[in-house]
């Protein structure tokens, strides 16, 4: 029998839910238990696919093309938990579920109502990730207890226990135990209202995390434990991170997170092991380098919206035991201000993906700089775009070169529309998306990086390269390293008289973990610490290298 784990979240929102969610997962994959991960959003999107970065940060794809929540990249960089199109439900899709059910005429007449219909298309949803192959299912429920939307997945959640025997669900709430300065204390009462407000609805919770910057004394324990009913050893402290969020599981194992819900869920789980996890943090406090990294983008000064480029920029960094500095740059700041102000003395150049003409002109400045000045450059979908723009227009002379996303007229259009995007309309999952196959030409640095040549990774993008410029480009010095295995996509180019120049048009960054690397981030960081040492021999004057192509 599948055991279920539901995590909600009270006081305030962006307490870390995902965060301590993943790392619960991982707490019990690493005592040898099958997990399966799944978060519920209660907005009304169908899904993330359509919506902006600045109000959600990225949007995660997994391999089967879904566009999730970026709280399902922390599962996949915390566990090897599968995931697929039933790890993410919103209630857009609960609804849209269900009125096509209904329009379909398979509620025979019934009123259709929250109760029981949207309540049993969510318990549904619940119980798909459950098998004999799974030990523990965890669900995190987006949002804060108390917001009107979220409560048909509260209720759903309370009835699932019903249904399946309390013995086999637990209740984890994270909340916040702000402190008050003027009062120089803790405080414990938000939590026990919102725990209040779960109980109101009929669910009480197993245990409590509390989100605090100070450590809870034993009294402020046992008073959070008597309000809100819950023995004090299930009362947990989880205190912010400075340094790395890849501490957050070593701090709940400090308090007994994972034995706590292995006796209450009666699992079948073996000794802890975190030798890899403590290794990687050791890698992470002790780093033998430090590099600089500018990432172009449009939305710098929003950390989520390239959450897993820094994420696997990091990964790099500790395969290296390097510390990677990001110097997030906007591009519309290098259209204003020019690359040599701006980008001058970075050990590396990323342009990562995107979409809309805003600010390309900046990256692709951006990618010249990195190319002329021989400085480690990763083009990642846009970014590989921008780069076959401007290797385009700098190198090969073709007027104007650019993408017709950006310049309908262009007279070189060398990243266009494929035939079957053209006619596409409606908006959300009509990408070409999710796990494809590559090749990669066998003695490009793409392939030593990866040490292989049949690779897969994830896409996202509408656009592609322009195959009637093929050879212009091949004859001029940009090689096509990687295409799709028939040989019609372009996957992957590089520029080989360059110490590392690469492009690709997928989204390696979603597939690096923590204690695996990504191939790429891990040879553009190589690339990146090698340009820095160069850089010191030549007695730290930097941005100065020789005027390639
Ligand atoms: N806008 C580009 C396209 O649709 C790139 C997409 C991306 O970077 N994810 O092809």
């Amino acid at each position: 029998m599948t055991k279920h784990i539901f995590v909600t979240g009270g006081v305030v929102s962006s307490l870390g839910k995902g965060l301590t969610s993943a790392s619960i997962g991982m707490l019990l994959e690493q005592r040898g238990l099958r997990l399966r991960m799944q978060k519920l959003d209660p907005y009304i999107n169908v899904d993330p696919g359509t919506m902006s970065p600045y109000q959600h940060g990225e949007v995660y794809v997994l391999d089967d093309g879904s566009e999730t929540d970026l709280d399902l990249g922390h599962y996949e960089r915390f566990t090897n938990s599968p995931l697929n199109r039933d790890s993410n439900y919103t209630t857009g899709q609960i609804y849209l579920s269900v009125i096509n059910k209904e329009r379909h005429g398979e509620y025979l007449g019934q009123t259709v109502q929250v109760i029981p219909h949207i309540t049993n298309e969510i318990k549904a949803a619940l119980a798909k990730p459950a098998g004999p192959d799974v030990d523990v299912v965890i669900t995190e429920i987006g949002g804060t207890v108390g917001d009107i939307e979220s409560q048909p997945f509260l209720e759903a959640i309370r009835q699932f226990s019903l249904d399946v025997g309390k013995e086999n669900c637990l209740y984890i709430h994270l909340t916040l135990v702000p402190y008050l300065k003027a009062a120089a204390e803790l405080k414990t009462k938000p939590t026990q209202h919102s725990v209040g407000q779960l109980r109101q609805i009929g669910i009480q919770p197993d245990l409590l995390v509390c989100r605090t910057e100070r450590s809870l004394s034993r009294d402020d324990r046992a008073k959070i434990a008597l309000f809100c009913n819950v023995p004090i050893e299930a009362v947990i402290e989880e205190k912010d991170k400075d340094f790395s969020v890849y501490e957050v599981p070593m701090s709940l194992v400090e308090h007994g997170m994972d034995e706590l819900i292995v006796k209450k869920l009666g699992l079948k789980a073996g000794p802890l092991n975190l030798d890899r996890w403590r290794d990687l943090l050791h890698r992470l406090r002790n780093p033998r380098h430090e590099i600089s990294i500018a990432v172009v983008g449009k939305y710098a000064e929003h950390r989520d919206a390239y959450k897993s480029i820094y994420e696997a920029l990091d990964h790099a960094g500790v395969h290296h035991r390097a510390t990677v500095r990001v110097q997030r740059i906007h591009s519309e700041a290098v259209e204003r201000e020019g690359a040599e102000r701006l980008l001058s003395g970075v050990d590396g150049i990323l342009v990562p993906g995107g979409f809309g003409e805003r600010g390309i002109e900046g990256k692709v400045e951006a990618v010249r700089f990195a190319r002329q000045r021989g400085i480690p450059f990763f083009g990642i979908c846009l970014g590989m775009q921008c780069a076959v723009a401007e290797f385009g227009r700098n190198a090969l002379g073709l007027d104007r070169a650019n993408s017709t996303e950006f310049d309908k007229d262009t007279p070189n259009p060398v990243i266009c529309l494929l035939d079957e995007q053209k006619t596409i309309t409606d908006k959300g999952g009509t990408m070409r998306l999710g796990a494809q196959p590559t090749r990669l030409t066998s003695g490009s640095k793409a392939a030593a990086c990866y040490g292989a040549t049949d690779i897969s990774e994830r896409h996202r993008h509408r656009y592609e390269f322009n195959n009637v410029y093929r050879d212009r480009y091949t004859a001029g010095g940009l090689s096509i390293s990687g295409t799709s295995p028939d040989g019609s996509l372009v996957e992957v180019v590089e520029v080989s008289e360059h110490p590392w120049f690469v492009g690709v048009q997928y989204h390696p960054e979603f597939k690096s973990q923590p204690t695996r690397a990504h191939p790429l981030f891990a040879g553009f960081i190589g690339a990146a610490i090698e340009h820095h040492q160069a850089d010191d021999r030549k007695g730290g004057k930097k941005g100065e290298g020789g005027e390639g192509k």
